[in-house]
């Protein structure tokens, strides 16, 4: 195989002006943290795996070694949004740079060939789908490459969060180039992920580096989804005039959710797959520009979307996965200045997600998703410093608590709850495991709701047996009642709550005579 191969333009005797190249093109004075060791082992002809949170500075690990190397550098990336975005920012900055996808007509394709041909391009951004297209690859041979980017490299695999089948043929680029480094970079990997993308990609002993997954300036909260509403009406509040994203799982609670909103004056959109291109980049627009306040989205917002001052991020649900939930939360604060970040946990998105997990066929995928579930609900169910948590996730030691979660900021005091379990659990046995966590409450609070007048729950002993404890605490305890294994929700089941032995001999110990 012949490969075409031209000289470094430097020998080592004069080594390159890396922060000449940053600050003449970026205009930055300085590198963040391991950019310069990874931009150094990059053009020194090594593979690369890079793990940087969002916003931690990925691109410019092989823009600058681009600029310094003299030949074409080809990007892989999986998103039309974010190679336009890019690529416009590296125009703008006067770096040669282009991309080729889906979305190109016939004569701003030949115009960008040409640039090829002319050898006048730097960096060149394209869809894996478009790079194994017939005879693109013999092409790119003949031109010469002097680096592959590989972004968003979690999609290689099938352990991750977004795993994209056409990312699995991107093991041909060393077997068609095995003389040209590759970097593969990406914000979201666990151990079994870094693992499979080194090996997907058959890396050449490649260094892996690890960059702080530490945000230390976004503080963490998780409150129960009961009452989401008034809650984010705090949150917004709290932040008038200053810009917010709150995901949603659904298309319809995006749309739901903006509307109230603006129902309540908050100058709120929604934003989804589903909206027309035009108006999709309307209100990312507006959003960019301080126009929005409060953008409600599905996950398909915020990739590649470049907003330093983003003071709020919050879940309306559950996410399925630490990572989807680090990336979005990233989003959030990137200026470095204090931002806020409340996820809502409630049992019924948990029954959402083990819905579609239970839909799957593949049983070794079926078990992956179902364990990064389970990782996520550990998170919401939290009684130790979030951080702690979430930094472990991406294999970061960290020995202190953080101060700014809301358990650091209010630790859980403990005290026999006793008597509380046998009012609840009594109640669940008395509602013949027919109950759900919300309903409970009302037993237990002695609230009429309409749930309760349809089973005539308000005959039930313990009906308002807890009406000194306010609701949000009864939701509290009642949560640690299941992480404690004392009653489990059945996901299958309307989320009932069901007696487990440990629950029934709890009530056996604590219950007085004759309840
Ligand atoms: P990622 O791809 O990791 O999410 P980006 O590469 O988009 O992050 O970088 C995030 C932001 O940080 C961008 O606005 C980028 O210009 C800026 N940035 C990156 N490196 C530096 C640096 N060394 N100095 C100053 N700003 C930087
Ligand atoms: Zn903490």
């Amino acid at each position: 195989m012949e490969i075409v191969s031209e000289p470094l333009p430097q020998n080592s005797a004069t080594p390159l002006d890396l922060e000449g190249l940053l600050e003449r093109h970026f205009g930055y004075k300085s590198f963040r943290p391991l950019q310069r060791e990874i931009i150094e082992h990059v053009v020194t002809g090594r593979d690369a795996v890079v793990l940087m949170p969002t916003g931690g500075g990925k691109s410019l690990c092989f823009q600058v070694p681009a600029l310094a190397l003299d030949g074409l550098t080809v990007v892989i990336s999986p998103l039309i949004a974010l190679m336009k975005d890019q690529v416009q920012a590296l125009q703008g900055n006067g770096i040669p740079a282009a991309f080729l996808n889906s979305s190109l007509g016939f004569t701003e394709e030949q115009a960008i060939s040409e640039q090829l041909r002319k050898r006048t391009l730097k960096l060149l951004y394209v869809s894996p789908e478009r790079l194994f297209q017939q005879g693109f690859l013999d092409w790119l041979q003949e031109l010469g490459v002097r680096l592959f980017a590989i972004d968003e490299a979690h999609c290689i695999s099938s352990w991750g969060h977004s795993f994209r089948p056409e990312y699995k043929q991107l093991h041909a680029i060393k077997h068609r180039f095995p003389e040209v480094p590759v970097i593969a970079l990406t914000a979201t990997a666990d151990r079994t992920v870094r693992g499979d993308i080194a090996a997907s990609l058959g890396l050449r002993e490649p260094r892996v580096f690890i960059s702080s997954f530490d945000r230390p300036n976004l503080s963490l909260a998780v409150l129960p989804g009961q009452d989401r509403f008034k809650a984010i009406d705090r949150i917004v509040g709290r932040h008038a005039g200053k810009c917010g994203i709150i995901y949603c799982n659904s298309r319809a609670g995006t749309e739901k959710l903006a509307a109230k909103l603006r129902d309540i004056g908050v100058r709120a959109e929604h934003y989804h797959a589903k909206l027309e291109p035009a108006e999709r980049s309307r209100v990312q627009d507006d959003f960019i520009q301080g126009k929005l306040h409060v953008i409600c989205a599905t996950i398909a917002f915020g990739m590649g979307i470049d907003k330093a001052d983003v003071r709020f991020v919050i879940h309306y649900n559950l996410p399925g996965t630490v990572e989807g939930y680090y990336q979005e939360i990233g989003r959030a604060g990137r200026d470095g200045k204090p931002a806020e970040t409340i996820l809502f946990y409630s049992y019924a998105d948990v029954q959402t997600h083990m819905h579609f997990a239970e839909e799957i066929e593949d049983p070794r995928y079926k078990e992956v998703i179902i364990a990064k579930l389970d990782r996520m609900k550990e998170y919401a169910e939290a009684q130790v410093c979030r951080r702690t948590i979430l930094l472990s996730y991406f294999s970061e030691e960290t020995v202190e608590a953080c101060g700014n979660c809301d358990v650091c900021k209010d630790p859980p005091k403990y005290f026999d709850g006793a008597v509380l379990a046998q009012k609840a659990l009594s109640a669940v046995v008395r509602s013949k495991e027919q109950i759900s966590l919300s309903v409970l409450v009302d037993v237990l609070k002695g609230t009429y709701s309409p749930e309760v007048n349809e089973k005539g729950w308000q005959r039930i002993k313990t009906f308002g047996a807890g009406h000194d404890t306010s609701a949000f605490a009864w939701i509290l305890f009642i949560q640690q009642f299941i992480q404690l294994g004392l009653i489990e929700v059945d996901y299958r089941e309307h989320h009932h709550l069901k007696m487990t032995p440990a629950g029934e001999a709890a009530l056996l110990l604590t219950a007085p005579c004759g309840s």
